[in-house]
């Protein structure tokens, strides 16, 4: 049994960053004043824990918890956003604190970490993640603060940005704003610089087409049929050419 579509609908146009879901406990709904409540399974979204999507249990998979739905959705939320992972709202790990993180490969990550209400940057708290083992480093040099650029921004998921394959790509997407603005959430656009740098030289190279080939002129031997390039009679006329 498919998720409800009306309800995917609904997380999908959610403007926080991460997707993550996390479950919350079974809530009775009134949906008709002559009949017992009926239960219902909610989810809370991790990056603002404002929004919280539910659907009636006979909507979902039998005996699917609110714990399954919320992995559901995450998983759904990140596919759809192009996310290798994405991780959102407390972790208990080590003192403990707050983090919205996701991962689009080639080095680059949306992180928020401003919940902490700290001095740490959000590098520091994405790497503190790293180190607590919440999400894991594509690359073991991610533990060094210093090999990051970072450029705040403010940003409406509320439609998937696609493709996102480097920094430029966020830049230039209408969702992506320099200054705050209404539906926007802050978010830090990170960048390892081991992994981008590489993935922009990648990216500006791409495969190499055969050369074209060259030009021949008359008097040059072909490199094909080995004939010389010559004036050479048709069945009516001449063109010239080699043999081939
Ligand atoms: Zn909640
Ligand atoms: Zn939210
Ligand atoms: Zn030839």
């Amino acid at each position: 049994m498919a998720l409800p579509a009306a309800l995917l609908a609904a997380v999908e146009r959610h403007s926080c960053f991460t997707g993550c879901y996390r479950s919350e406990s079974e809530v009775q709904v009134c949906i008709d004043p002559a009949q017992a409540l009926v239960p219902t399974v909610p989810v809370c979204c991790s990056d603002c824990l404002n929004f919280h999507p539910a659907a009636l249990v006979s909507l979902l998979p039998l005996g699917m918890t609110s714990y399954a739905l919320a992995n559901a959705l995450t998983a759904h939320v990140r596919a759809l956003r192009g996310y290798k992972w994405a991780t959102g709202g407390y972790h208990t790990a080590g003192t403990g604190f707050w983090l919205n993180a996701a991962y689009y490969g080639n080095g680059l990550f949306l992180v928020d970490a401003a919940r902490n209400r700290n001095a740490r940057t959000d590098v520091d708290m994405l790497i503190e993640a790293f180190q607590h083992g919440i999400v894991q480093p594509e690359d073991p040099r991610m533990l060094d603060p210093a090999l990051y650029t970072t450029e705040l921004a403010y940003i409406n998921m509320s439609r998937p940005i696609l493709p996102v394959r480097s920094k430029q790509d966020l830049l230039a997407s209408p969702q992506r704003s320099a200054t705050p603005r209404q539906g926007f959430s802050r978010v830090s656009i990170v960048e390892f610089q081991p992994l981008a740098a590489a993935g922009v030289v990648a990216g500006a190279q791409p495969p190499k087409p055969a050369p074209p080939p060259r030009e021949l002129k008359l008097g040059d031997t072909c490199p094909t049929c080995g004939a010389a390039v010559m004036e050479r009679p048709l069945f009516s006329g001449t063109f010239v050419g080699c043999l081939c």
